[in-house]
């Protein structure tokens, strides 16, 4: 069992004015894949390193498998770890990197040459052993530094922003070999992160961090779906969720949007009579050419084919709002479309503290 504690973590750097971490506690299963996600300087590869013991914290404690690991060195942790820079020995050949952490632990030589077979074709690098890293492409680079983090067969895989040195396209398909492999293994895995599109195709938790919190912690789709505040919706989707000014009429029927007025769905009866702030993404609201009954009319500001879809920026009452529409909607700046919102998908957030009210 290597689940993981994390208990009131709080970090201060000599001289940092701010908590890097601020009584982070997280708990993570045995087996479970958990992205630490958030914008620079939050602290979540102080948040990693603390988990590594690259770091100590100031309070609060970790523990591994059920054992206390707060102050233990880092190779007393059972862990392995994938850095952003490839950290591979330059002059080695990449079958010495790999094993470089076996041989360290003086496992057998014939061990450390299966072990490194094992990995080579888990991660495709077979041909590339007998190669300097030199002569290897970013991304072989970066597969040969994974390969040499599990052949350690450690209790915990630890990642900070692995694929950020590689190309756009490459990304996208190293990140789903990446979650085979790690899901094939079963190992407990912390993945750092600022990129929400990869936290969300890969974790089996997230954890959004803002200012050296845990903003929210959830499975992809509900930090999706039902961000916990303003600050996680708009950080996390693409493009991130719209936020709009809206009253909610005495009676609770009603949802006033500026000039405009529809039905207010169910959940908003509680608010009858209050400012709040709506949550909606983009693709939950239908865009029409011609009015439906409880359409709000919206002026088109941007139109942006994407392919699949085209992405609207229009304005209502003074307000932008990124829409989807299908490829084939014919519109132009300008004109008036007409928006659906499917209720039960909006969130309504408090309009002073920005979190969630449902
Ligand atoms: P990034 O994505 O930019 O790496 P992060 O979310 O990983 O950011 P951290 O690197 O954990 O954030 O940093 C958290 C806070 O601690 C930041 O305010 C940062 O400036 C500060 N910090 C990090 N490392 C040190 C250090 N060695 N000395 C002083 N302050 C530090």
């Amino acid at each position: 069992m290597a689940d993981i504690q994390i208990s009131n973590l709080v970090k201060t750097y000599p001289g940092g004015s701010e908590r890097a971490t601020d009584d982070v506690s997280l708990s993570i299963r045995d087996g479970e894949f958990t992205v630490l996600l958030g914008p620079s300087g939050c602290g979540k590869t102080t948040l990693l390193r603390m988990i590594a013991g690259l770091e100590l914290p100031d309070s609060g404690s970790i523990s591994i498998g059920g054992r206390d690991v707060t102050y233990l060195p880092p190779n007393k942790r059972n862990l392995s770890m994938v850095f952003q820079s490839y950290a591979v020995f330059p002059h080695r050949k990449v079958r010495y990197n790999i094993g470089f952490g076996l041989k360290m632990a003086k496992v057998p030589a014939d061990e450390i040459e299966r072990k490194v077979q094992w990995a080579a074709d888990l991660l495709q690098l077979g041909p590339y052993l007998d190669r300097l890293p030199a002569n290897l492409s970013g991304g072989q680079r970066q597969r040969v530094a994974v390969a040499r983090a599990i052949v350690m067969d450690a209790d915990v895989l630890l990642m900070d922003e692995p694929l950020s040195n590689l190309d756009a396209l490459l990304r996208l398909t190293f990140r789903s070999e990446l979650k085979k492999i790690v899901q094939d293994l079963g190992t407990t895995t912390v993945y750092v992160t600022h990129d929400q599109s990869e936290a969300l195709s890969l974790g089996d938790q997230v954890a959004v961090m803002r200012k050296g919190r845990i903003a929210q912690l959830g499975d992809p789709l509900d930090v999706y779906d039902a961000p916990a505040d303003r600050f996680v919706g708009g950080f996390i989707g693409s493009p991130p969720m719209n936020f709009l000014d809206a009253a909610v009429s005495h009676d609770g029927g009603t949802l006033v949007l500026g000039e405009q007025q529809l039905m207010a769905p169910s959940i908003l009866r509680s608010f009858a009579g209050k400012d709040v702030l709506l949550g909606v993404r983009a693709e939950n609201v239908a865009v029409n050419s011609t009015r439906s009954s409880g359409d709000v009319a919206a002026t088109v500001l941007v139109v942006e084919p994407m392919g699949s879809t085209t992405l609207l920026t229009v304005e209502v009452d003074g307000h932008p709002l990124k829409v989807q529409a299908p490829p084939t909607f014919k519109t132009a700046p300008h004109r008036t479309v007409w928006l659906g919102f499917a209720p039960n998908t909006m969130r309504v957030y408090d309009r002073e503290t920005s979190m969630a009210l449902e």
